[in-house]
């Protein structure tokens, strides 16, 4: 490819929301470039959890490597943090296949062409834009997405000064005993009667997310939902360190420790600039759940195809393609309900680890639809109002003081 050529899209990254979006574009027969700074047959690093639903409802549910039925949350028994009394979501979780994920995905980029580039500056040259790498190279492109993750240098969107960070740090391994039951999947376990009072006033709460993942190998991981400042890796290691000795729990060997940190409340990015981004960069983290994945599937789809009818039209410059696909991954209905969904967050990161039970128990009480919705976003506008709305009425007085800002 000669640096003069002008490219239909060229998408930045080679993560997840890269790669769906560019196996999508790959099929509306564009001329399509990918920069990674990474090349694309690196394996992602993270664990990608999703519930089973969200793949069954797009025909992906192959790509699970792993499905709990024996799904469970322990919110204490209400009063107090301790308690075996589990909340069955009877709802199926679980782990993305990220090889044959990522492989299949790569299949169907066919035909496009990989740059293993570090993009460090986008050019907008009144009609078309220019990437610029870190080695010189200059590809000119209609249209860039910027898929480079939640860090990216070059969305512009409006500054906070709190950006609260989900936290979590995790260890895939071998225990003394089973740190859950055989076959389980723990979404969270808040109980903390392994900590002192002094600890558990101090500090953001924390809860456990595990899974058996067959062969005596489970995943422990230490999170916190959302906070700001962020729980430190080394508080949140000591804290699974201490979960795991409350319980008698000794590791025996670890197979991989994972360590995570992301922004949940991203502000949305201004829909007036010359790039579209796709995936962390475009805020498209779910701001109450951290989830990402399934977002990604059943948003690409029609971005891809709307791109390809906008670029149709030889006139568009890149900042009206840009906007055009702004409006189309962000059209007035998610926009509300990200709003909502960031007003919840704010709250729940005000609340102390006792409410915080205490709501759980109440949301995990909806219907399965209702909360599954909720954590998903799959609930139209007017539903997810009527769900949030239904949890305030059946909460208790503090909580509903705490939701209403009065904590
Ligand atoms: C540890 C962890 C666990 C998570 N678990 C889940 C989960 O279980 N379920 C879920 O739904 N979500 C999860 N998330 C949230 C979210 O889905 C992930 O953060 C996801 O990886 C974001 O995808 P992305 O493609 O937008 O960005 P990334 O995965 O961060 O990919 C960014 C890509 O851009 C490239 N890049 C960056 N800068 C440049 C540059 N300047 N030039 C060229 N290339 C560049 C990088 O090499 C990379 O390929 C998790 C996040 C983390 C951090």
């Amino acid at each position: 490819m000669s640096q003069r050529e002008i490219m239909d899209i060229l998408i930045l990254g080679s993560g997840p929301a890269a790669l769906c979006l560019a196996s999508e574009l790959a099929s509306q027969k564009l001329n399509i470039s990918c920069i990674s700074n990474e090349s694309p047959d690196n394996k992602w690093n993270n664990t990608y959890g999703i519930w089973a639903s969200e793949l069954e409802e797009l025909g992906l549910e192959s790509f699970l490597s792993h499905r709990w039925s024996d799904t469970v949350s322990f919110f204490g028994d209400g009063a107090n943090s301790t308690g075996n009394i589990a909340t069955n979501h009877s709802y199926d979780y679980g782990l993305i296949n990220r090889e044959s994920f990522q492989k299949e995905l790569l299949k169907r980029c066919e035909g496009i062409q990989w740059f293993n580039e570090t993009a460090t500056e986008i050019i907008y040259k009144g009609h078309i834009s220019q990437v610029v790498c870190k080695s010189g190279l200059k590809l000119n492109s209609r249209l860039v997405v910027d898929a480079s993750g939640h860090k990216s240098q070059f969305i512009k969107r409006p500054k906070i000064k709190e950006v609260a960070q989900q936290a979590a740090f995790g260890i895939v391994g071998r225990f003394s005993s089973p740190p859950v039951k055989k076959e389980q999947f723990v979404l969270m376990d808040y109980r903390s009667d392994h900590l002192e009072d002094k600890e558990l006033l101090e500090g953001t709460p924390s809860f456990l997310y595990a899974m058996d993942l067959g062969n005596n190998i489970y995943f422990v991981e230490e999170t916190s939902l959302a906070s700001y400042p962020p729980l430190s890796k080394d508080c949140l290691k000591k804290r699974l360190y201490r979960r795991l000795e409350g319980k008698g729990i000794f590791i025996e060997e670890i197979i991989h420790e994972e360590d995570c940190l992301f922004p949940m409340n991203l502000p949305l990015p201004y829909k007036n600039q010359p790039i579209l981004a796709f995936g962390g960069a475009a805020s498209m983290v779910h701001p109450a759940s951290g989830y990402m994945v399934g977002s990604l599937l059943r948003r690409a789809p029609k971005l891809a195809k709307k791109l390809k009818v906008f670029l149709n039209n030889p006139e568009l410059s890149s900042i009206e393609l840009a906007q055009r696909g702004w409006d189309v991954l962000w059209p007035f209905e998610l926009v509300q309900r990200h709003k909502l969904y960031l007003y919840g967050l704010n709250r729940l990161m005000s609340f102390d680890e006792a409410m915080l039970r205490s709501f759980f128990i109440n949301f995990f009480r909806l219907s399965t639809n209702e909360w599954s919705g909720f954590l998903t976003n799959t609930l139209p506008l007017p539903k997810l109002i009527f769900v949030m709305s239904k949890m305030f009425v059946k909460s208790p007085l503090k909580i509903k003081l705490g939701m209403l800002k009065f904590n």
